[in-house]
């Protein structure tokens, strides 16, 4: 049980990790996720207005 919880970790974490390497911002949609407080922005956000947070 313990072994398969964790291959199935380590499979979310290197997805994860691709997807937010390049981009910093996670996606939704036509929106930017900040990744630190979660906080929905448009596409042309360079940086974070809720926390500050910039790529
Ligand atoms: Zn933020």
């Amino acid at each position: 049980m313990a072994t398969a919880n964790q291959d199935i970790f380590d499979e979310f974490l290197s997805e994860r990790g691709h997807e937010t390497e390049s981009a910093g911002w996670e996606r939704d949609y036509n929106k930017k996720r900040c990744p630190e407080c979660m906080g929905l922005h448009g596409l042309d956000a360079v940086a974070c207005t809720v926390c500050g947070w910039e790529p």
